[in-house]
């Protein structure tokens, strides 16, 4: 375990394994993203765990988004939700990185069940920022809807 970074007090992991890293837990002042300062070639950087980040957190991330070096190509996949209104919210917030794949929060109007739904980034902007429908597993004829306000959630979707 050689490659595994954990630091208990914040909750924050980093694993790699071959050019696949996973983060975990919240990214804060304890979060250590130096790893990405020295990173070559194409790596997938998975942060589907990463649960949320506070603002001290956020100037980290963005520091280590700008810093990857221009050698390298960075993909990110699986934002989760709280990740998703980062981007939205914060000019920069992806740095050199590029966002391949995300979580969509649904809730079927119909049955009230919830269900985040993994997406790709470039088939929904291919789509002009429009989410692909998704039928509740549990309904027959019913077609879950985005848990969140749809203009604001999918603006990065639309700017790129
Ligand atoms: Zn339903």
């Amino acid at each position: 375990m050689a490659d595994s970074k954990t630091d208990p007090r914040a909750g924050f992991r980093m694993d790699k394994t071959g050019n696949e890293y996973r983060l975990a837990g919240v990214i804060d002042e304890h979060a250590n993203l130096d790893f990405l300062r020295g990173v070559q070639g194409r790596i997938t950087v998975n942060i589907r765990d990463v649960r949320r980040i506070n603002s001290v957190g956020v100037r980290q991330w963005m520091d280590a988004m700008r810093a990857i070096p221009t050698t390298a190509n960075v993909e990110l996949v699986e934002a989760r939700p709280p990740i998703v209104d980062q981007i939205n919210m914060v000019a920069g917030f992806l740095g050199r990185a590029r966002l391949v794949s995300f979580y969509a929060p649904m809730v079927c109007p119909s049955c009230d069940h919830q269900e985040e739904i993994q997406l790709d980034v470039a088939t929904c902007r291919a789509a002009g920022g429009a989410l692909p429908s998704h039928p509740c597993p549990r309904c027959i004829n019913s077609v879950m809807e985005l848990d969140d306000v749809e203009e604001e959630f999918t603006s990065f979707l639309r700017d790129a």
